[in-house]
């Protein structure tokens, strides 16, 4: 078992996707790998990067974000940078989307006004927005994680979050999801499925941010990162999540589950 391990986090853009606080998720990720002795290292996937760098990341994570940035990102990501992503998410390498990057990482995203978003066709998904006079998919959300679609099972299943999107997903034939809707919308507001895995990426529609209110989804995350980098199942030292663990326990009273 080594001693000390490193972990190179690739963040899709930065300035356009952090929309309701995702940067948390990054922060939260970084202190508890901080925590354990674990070094991290911060690489901003934007337009300033050469698409060689992607290959140096062990995790890669993307916030989410407004219509119009998705676009945005979409022009600058389609290319050598979308290959990159590509060939990391089909080796293995770990990742986290959230709400706007998943619509990303699917077929397609339709949003609201302007013209379908091509995305990377990681995910067998497909989001639609209904249209600016349809509601939007508001509100808190708790989750139960099908940890069986990634290949292990955890001791904590629920999760919680919040929602904000427009846009519904759809998923196709090979898409199996992340968990299952306790409260909220999830995908669409009908199946009850909510977010999407493929391989060892994860996408959710959970703001909040998602990870300092699930201690054990970024703990999973971490441990995975370094049985594929590093070919090791280890356990990280144990954490004081009383914080987390009390918040958790007013939100699951809250909404009665
Ligand atoms: N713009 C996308 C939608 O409305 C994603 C929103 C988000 O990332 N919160 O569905």
């Amino acid at each position: 078992m080594k001693t000390t391990y490193s972990i190179t986090i690739g963040w899709l853009y930065p300035d356009l996707m952090s929309t309701y606080g995702d940067r948390g998720n990054i922060i939260t990720f970084r202190k508890r790998c901080a925590w354990r002795g674990i070094q991290t290292t911060l690489i901003p996937i934007d337009s300033s990067l050469n698409a060689e760098k992607i290959g140096e990341m062990d995790f890669i994570f993307g916030g989410g974000s407004q219509d119009l940035e998705q676009e945005l990102v979409m022009r600058d990501l389609k290319g050598k940078k979308s290959e990159a992503i590509r060939q990391k998410i089909e080796k293995g390498t770990p990742a986290l989307f959230v709400c706007g990057s998943p619509q990303l990482m699917g077929h397609y995203y339709e949003p609201a006004e302007g013209k379908r978003i091509e995305g990377l066709g990681i995910f067998d998904i497909t989001s639609v927005h209904p249209g600016i006079d349809m509601p939007r998919c508001i509100g808190n959300t708790v989750g139960s994680v099908i940890w069986d679609n990634l290949g292990t099972s955890e001791p904590d299943n629920f999760i919680v979050g919040f929602e904000n999107h427009g846009g519904r997903t759809y998923l196709g034939k090979t898409a199996k999801p992340f968990a299952r809707v306790i409260r909220g919308y999830g995908n669409n507001g009908v199946d009850k499925t909510e977010g999407v895995v493929y391989k060892n990426a994860i996408g959710c529609y959970y703001h909040g941010p998602f990870l300092p209110k699930n201690p054990s989804v970024s703990d999973f995350i971490t441990r995975r990162i370094i049985e594929v980098k590093y070919g090791e199942k280890i356990d990280l030292a144990p954490l004081s999540d009383a914080l987390e663990n009390a918040a958790r326990k007013t939100l699951f009273e809250r909404f009665g589950v």
